[in-house]
């Protein structure tokens, strides 16, 4: 089974604030809305590399669904990725305080090992999937939103699925 690398756009690779260094701003339009994102171009070799390394599929998880398909993954240098859906209106109201998020990635994710880069993970979400029926092993990697996505998360991630196994790089 291939494992899932979850990407969010706000507070992941577009950091809330001030910008870190590397960091450009773009403009985007979404639904008549126009916002500015600050990407880091580097993020999506760097994302690609960690997927190659460890036989990876890089997926969305993020309210910007397909629309990060036309804003984000071009100027990042990242392909056309597929969509977790988290703004269905069919998911239902948290219960246990995890975040809307979550219950849809556990859907996706199944028994695929997952590791999911998110600003809003916390012990909710962590509690929420070890106890869901059907869910394999993953890693929540918290990311702080005033700094994005590091290469330390990154190292995070590639020695998680390196050490347990579920690495398919060569
Ligand atoms: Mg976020």
């Amino acid at each position: 089974m291939r494992p899932l690398l979850l990407l969010d756009v706000d507070g992941v690779l577009n950091p809330i604030g001030r910008p870190p260094p590397g960091h450009r701003r773009y403009r985007c339009v979404v639904d008549g809305e126009a916002y500015v994102v600050r990407l880091n171009p580097r993020h999506g070799r760097q994302l690609l590399d960690l997927a190659e390394a460890t036989g990876a599929e890089l997926v969305w998880a993020t309210t910007w669904e397909e629309h990060a398909n036309d804003w984000i993954a071009p100027r990042i240098g990242l392909p056309s990725l597929p969509v977790v859906t988290v703004n269905a209106a069919t998911v239902p109201v948290s219960e246990h305080g995890e975040m809307f998020k979550t219950p849809a990635v556990a859907a996706y994710a199944g028994r695929r090992p997952f590791v999911w880069f998110d600003d809003q993970v916390w012990a909710e979400d962590e509690e929420y999937l070890r106890v869901h029926q059907g869910v394999g092993d993953f890693l929540l990697v918290h990311v702080d939103p005033a700094h994005g996505l590091t290469s330390g998360h990154l190292g995070t991630a590639w020695e998680w699925l390196t050490l347990t196994g579920f690495s398919q790089g060569s």
